[in-house]
């Protein structure tokens, strides 16, 4: 399977220095084909794939992590970063005019109606204008919704004139004292230049704040071509993903986003009124990638050792005034790791400690005795005497002897890190620490 065929490519991965060209190809090109099965534009996917690999290259690799899962990384971090440039936030004033606009059945009427809901919780009084005129069902719709959400909602049954109704609409909207207009649009199955004209006419008419594009999120190739039409004629101020409840991996969203520009600030994940949000970039990216394997993946190496911490410890480490929280520190990450990682390496004197992956139950106990002492103790080790031994063997469930060993070792590594302050010293310990 193509996770399958991920993950050997990964651990092929393990072990380089460097990020190259090289040695990211092979993953690179899965993450291409994960892509194109999500429907993303194969232009749009060749971009961006060209984008990574620029911005991995010649990075190290963490210490703390393979550099598959650096690489997954960096991918998920970039395809997040683009789907969500940009506000989810709509222009922030009263009255706010929005026009819809999207192809036939992508949720325009539906939008529009969950739209003016959740404004209305946040101190709007919305209005909705019928603007689909074309099939008297479509007014029946958004009828029927707004008696059911207690949205007004102006329909004119006799004419046909779009953008005379939008004005008129306007003017009962502001008659009443609605300060949320909301016009609702008509839509093809397919791009068409009549309807694209009736709301560049339209627009003229009712000086829209936001043009929002509810787009299908299971659109497919045509999104880029979807997205820049309406772009071109009416420049879209935002776009709405719906039915992200169904199957669909949502490359349209990459798509559109990529070639417009153009912020995703919402997306519909039902039918129903309330099953919409502000758009999530971070699931959207995961659901494109579309790996449940390299999706934790990600999470682990997100998980993995923060290097920040690590720089902290190995300061601490070259003044010597490392102590028992700090070790406990070092512990937790290594716990999290489910392995040594490269962390053990850089404590002197660790590898008599004995912490491996096999010694799963050693560090928890060790971690116990740890937790038993009191912070003061574990800054300063050479307090515990032995009736403080005692009292801690006994909190943690352990035996004296284990305390003792414990202590005895992290006091070797200590008198080692004291022992390599000196020039030499320094300078392993600064290898180390890189
Ligand atoms: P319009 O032609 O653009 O106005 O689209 P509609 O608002 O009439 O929606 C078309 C169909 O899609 C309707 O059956 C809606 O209930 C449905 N729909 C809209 N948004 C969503 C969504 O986020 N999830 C699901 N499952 N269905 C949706
Ligand atoms: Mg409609």
């Amino acid at each position: 399977s193509l996770t399958d065929r991920m993950t050997s490519a990964l651990r092929n991965l393990r072990g380089v220095g460097k990020l190259s060209e090289e040695n990211m190809a092979d993953a690179l090109k899965e993450v291409r084909t994960a892509l194109l099965s999500a429907d993303v534009h194969f232009k749009v996917a060749r971009q961006f794939v060209e984008d990574v690999k620029a911005a991995a290259t010649g990075q190290e690799v963490l210490k703390s992590v393979t550099p598959g899962q650096q690489i997954i990384k960096i991918i998920n971090d970039e395809l997040t970063k683009l789907l969500g440039e940009g506000s989810t936030a709509l222009k922030d004033k009263k009255p706010l005019r929005i026009m819809m606009v999207g192809l036939h059945g992508a949720g325009k009427t539906t939008t529009s109606a969950k739209l003016a809901k959740r404004m209305a919780k946040n101190g709007y009084l919305p209005a909705l204008i019928a603007c689909d005129v074309y099939r008297p069902a479509a007014i029946d719709q958004l009828e029927t919704l707004g008696q059911r959400e207690e949205i007004p909602v102006y329909t004119d049954r006799d004419s046909k004139d779009v953008p005379k109704i939008g004005r008129q609409g306007l003017e009962w909207a502001k008659a009443q004292g609605r300060d949320l207009i909301i016009f609702d649009t008509a839509g093809r199955l397919q791009i068409d230049e009549n309807l694209v004209q009736e709301i560049v006419k339209l627009k003229k008419e009712i000086q829209p704040d936001e043009i929002l594009l509810v787009a299908d999120s299971a659109l497919g190739q045509e999104a880029v071509n979807v997205a820049q039409h309406f772009h071109d004629a009416v420049q879209l101020t935002g776009i709405v993903l719906t039915k992200l409840d169904g199957d669909a991996r949502g490359g349209a969203a990459l798509s559109m986003k990529a070639i417009t520009n153009v912020p995703i600030k919402f997306m519909g994940t039902g039918e129903k009124i309330e099953e919409f949000d502000v758009f999530h970039p971070d699931r959207m990216a995961q659901r494109i990638l579309g790996m449940g394997d390299v999706v934790s993946l990600v999470e682990k190496a997100q998980e993995s050792i923060d290097q920040d911490e690590a720089q902290r410890l190995a300061e601490k480490m070259k003044k010597a005034d490392f102590d028992l929280e700090d070790f406990l520190s070092q512990m937790r990450q290594i716990k999290k790791l489910g392995s040594l990682g490269g962390i053990m390496k850089m404590l002197p004197g660790a590898h008599g400690l004995e912490i491996g992956d096999e010694h799963e139950d050693q560090l928890k106990h060790t971690e116990a005795m740890i937790l038993s002492m009191t912070p003061y103790e574990r800054r300063n080790p050479q307090i515990i005497n032995g009736s403080r031994r005692k009292r801690i063997a006994a909190g943690s469930g352990m035996d004296v002897r284990d305390l003792n060993q414990l202590l005895k070792q992290f006091g070797q590594m200590r008198k080692m890190m004291k022992s390599m302050k000196g020039s030499k010293g320094r300078k392993q310990m600064e290898r180390m620490a890189k």
